[in-house]
């Protein structure tokens, strides 16, 4: 089964494992996504975390020391 990221719309393959499964899935791209599938399809799909956090926490320069 495959389904697409909603981060970055890469394709992931899933095994059967996947087939009823309802839980978090990783994104090569770092996104987290939830994922609810049912005999093979794809039944729900959320973007929980993305790859990279909004910017807030840029690191500052160093301040010269005078
Ligand atoms: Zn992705």
């Amino acid at each position: 089964m495959r389904i697409n990221c909603l981060s970055c719309g890469h394709r992931l393959e899933l095994d059967e494992a996947y087939d009823d499964f309802e839980g978090p899935v990783k994104c090569l791209c770092g996104a987290m996504l939830k994922i609810r599938t049912q005999e093979g399809k794809l039944k729900g799909i959320s973007l929980t975390m993305k790859p990279h956090p909004p910017r807030g926490q840029a690191a500052s320069p160093d301040l010269p020391g005078e």
